[in-house]
């Protein structure tokens, strides 16, 4: 268990501070003004469909790759005001995390990504393309890069990126990935209007510059009420998108059928594994709180349904929980 250093997190109180301040006065600003279109990729099917197949093995190998260390507040990762957290006894203060992408090898599709790692210009901040105040709010200062996506991409040829949605913590590796790879994610998500995103939206612009129009996923109703709604993205049972709206409009989780069994990627709708395994859904970092509790329980019961399944989280190793600081 490692400590965040007194300066550490007097920098991050500052920071968020001097944001709120700046920010106290504005109104509503898409997360992203960059093009968007609806996506004919993925079949409907229903959340029970899905779960039948699922307890199958599969053909797709998925790895998980750990892009970089990182620490944020623990009240945007985690609802402190949920009685669970209360009983608990969580403060705010900051978290040890980390930034994850997944690479998705489809036996005849190719490779894909989930996510998109942090790209190598990151290595050196002063010439990374985020505004000054994105970086301070960010704390990346407390980014510590382990691999970045060139260094991963170098052999490969991208059939597409999967987004599990579009903060700048998910998007950073895109300047390393070439332009013409098909970025998908879920409906609404760019349009997302929050108050934070008067300042994110250069920086989410500027990364998703020279790349095609964001390819949204077509999500209808799960006719069997598991989830607001699940494609199969190839139409073969392999890869399915789930929608978990809540942290934002269009957040995506996946579940890819390997060899060795199911694995799902929950994204943000849980960051830390506190979080997923006491069912308390992330606090300040959310467009809607309740939703997200809601698309928190529903991927949860997902784990009931499917022994044997993987869960990986948004930005913990799912059973590292006694990394979460209580003090
Ligand atoms: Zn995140």
């Amino acid at each position: 268990m490692t400590h965040p250093t007194t300066h550490r997190r007097q920098s991050a109180l500052l920071n968020v501070g001097a944001l709120l301040l700046m920010t106290a006065a504005l109104t509503g600003c898409a997360l992203s003004s960059h093009q968007a279109q609806t996506t004919s990729m993925g079949r409907a099917v229903s959340g029970d469909q899905m779960v039948a197949l699922a307890s199958q093995p599969g053909q797709v190998r998925l790895t998980r790759v750990v892009a970089a260390d990182w620490a944020v507040d623990r009240a945007g990762l985690i609802n402190l005001d949920h009685p669970e957290a209360q009983a608990a006894g969580l403060e705010d203060g900051l978290e040890d995390i980390q930034i994850y992408f997944y690479a998705l090898e489809h036996p005849t599709h190719g490779p894909f990504m989930i996510d998109t790692g942090v790209a190598r210009v990151f290595e050196t901040p002063d010439e990374a393309p985020v505004s000054w105040l994105v970086a301070a709010a960010m704390n990346t200062d407390a980014l510590h890069i382990h691999t970045d996506t060139a260094r991963w991409l170098e052999d490969k040829s991208l059939a597409g990126v999967l987004m599990t949605h579009l903060h700048l913590d998910h998007v950073m590796g895109l300047p390393d990935i070439p332009k013409d790879v098909p970025i998908y994610t879920g409906p609404g998500e760019s349009q997302d209007s929050s108050f934070k995103n008067m300042f994110v939206q250069g920086t989410t612009d500027r990364l998703l510059d020279g790349f095609g129009a964001l390819q949204q996923w077509s999500f209808e109703a799960d006719p069997s009420g598991r989830f607001e709604g699940v494609l199969d993205l190839f139409g073969d049972g392999q890869v399915f998108a789930i929608h978990a709206p809540g942290h934002t409009p269009g957040s995506t989780a996946y579940l890819v059928r390997t060899p060795t069994g199911p694995e799902l990627i929950v994204g943000d709708a849980s960051h830390t594994d506190w979080g997923w395994s006491h069912g308390v859904e992330p606090g300040s970092f959310s467009v809607d709180v309740p939703q997200s509790a809601r698309s928190l329980a529903q991927l949860r019961a997902l784990e009931q349904a499917l022994p044997g399944l993987t869960v990986h989280l948004g930005h913990q190793h799912h059973g590292q929980t006694h990394a979460l600081h209580i003090h």
